[in-house]
């Protein structure tokens, strides 16, 4: 019930706008997001990489009402590479293709991403496309195999979500074309049609995708925090012989940092998906519905830090 409360929240614009300006409301966020603007994410870049984690950087935001929105989003991310390359911060970018105008007009879209595209090629970066909610999970694929991936192979990558159905079909196709696959389990509120309700089968499927990506695929962005998935693809890695630089483990920012420690004391690549920006507030609700036990932490947390301030 508290998750799809949550995941009802995330679409209520009016609450962001008043919780936008909100000092505890951004202390709460500041857990998960890393800042409003492009410096204080590239600060979090570089925390991260000295502790051997690589990132990846979200500008958030997603469907967008018109052209210049759209654009204006796009010229964002091709400042996001300018600075990675800049800086040389060891980092990759995801983007939301709804937040690149995919509800105002394909072509569009697919001209902002090609532009985001030739600039990550330029500097040998690497884009991976987000999935959204299932109404977006086709065009995603289609305008993935179709428009962006035959262009820029070694540049672009997809996200499959283990909550769906279709998902180890998904799997299987994403092998056959050798394109790179981050496998997650799923942040939307879905109807009962299209995607498993109950986590046990969410698992099983993300097991059974994981398995499949791990032996046959391209680099697979293992996405997950969920202990025991990890340790299995450790056992599964370790019984068949696949070397630690054919995969990545992947987390979100914020999200058990001591597990990200581990991973790296270990030996394992880590990646961690780094938002920023001024519109956390749908992202942050979908962080509160996957654990609501979040919502004491994050009180306990940012009332610490008040005490503490107070002290000093
Ligand atoms: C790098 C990355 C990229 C992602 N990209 C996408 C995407 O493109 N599309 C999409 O739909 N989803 C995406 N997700 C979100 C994903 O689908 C899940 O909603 C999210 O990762 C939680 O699932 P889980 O695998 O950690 O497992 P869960 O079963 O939800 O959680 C397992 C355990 O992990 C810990 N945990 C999980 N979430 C949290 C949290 N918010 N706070 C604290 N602890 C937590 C808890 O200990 C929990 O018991 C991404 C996730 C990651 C890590």
């Amino acid at each position: 019930m508290l998750r799809s409360a949550f995941l009802y929240l995330a679409g209520q614009q009016q609450i962001f706008k008043f919780v936008r300006n909100n000092r505890l409301a951004k202390s709460f966020a500041n857990r998960f997001v890393a800042g409003e603007t492009l410096d204080t994410a590239l600060a979090a870049v570089a925390r991260l990489n000295a502790r051997g984690i690589t990132a990846s950087l979200d500008l958030l935001g997603e469907s967008v009402h018109n052209e210049a929105e759209a654009r204006t989003a796009g010229e964002a991310y091709i400042t996001m590479l300018d600075s990675i390359h800049g800086q040389k911060a060891d980092a990759n970018v995801s983007v939301k293709l709804t937040a690149m105008g995919l509800d105002i007009s394909e072509d569009l879209c697919v001209a902002i991403v090609h532009r985001i595209l030739q600039r990550a090629r330029d500097y040998g970066l690497f884009v991976r496309i987000d999935m959204e909610s299932s109404e977006y999970t086709q065009r995603t694929l289609d305008l993935f195999e179709q428009r962006l991936y035959p262009a820029y192979p070694q540049n672009v990558g997809m996200v499959l979500q283990s909550y769906l159905f279709r998902t180890f079909a998904d799997v299987e196709r994403a092998i056959l074309l050798k394109a790179r696959v981050r496998l997650c389990k799923g942040a939307y509120k879905e109807p009962e049609t299209v995607a498993y309700p109950d986590k046990k089968d969410v698992d099983a499927n993300y097991i059974r995708g994981m398995h499949e990506l791990m032996l046959k695929g391209n680099y697979p962005g293992i996405a997950t925090h969920d202990e025991a998935i990890i340790n299995e693809a450790k056992r599964f890695a370790k019984a068949n012989d696949i070397a630690f630089a054919r995969y990545e483990f992947q987390m979100l920012y914020g999200v058990r940092r001591d597990l990200q420690d581990q991973l790296v004391r270990e030996g394992h690549r880590m990646r961690v998906y780094v938002p920023f920006g001024t519109q956390w507030y749908p992202y942050l609700m979908r962080r509160l519905a996957e654990r609501p036990a979040n919502v004491a932490f994050l009180t306990g947390s940012v009332f610490k830090e008040m005490v503490g301030k107070r002290r000093r």
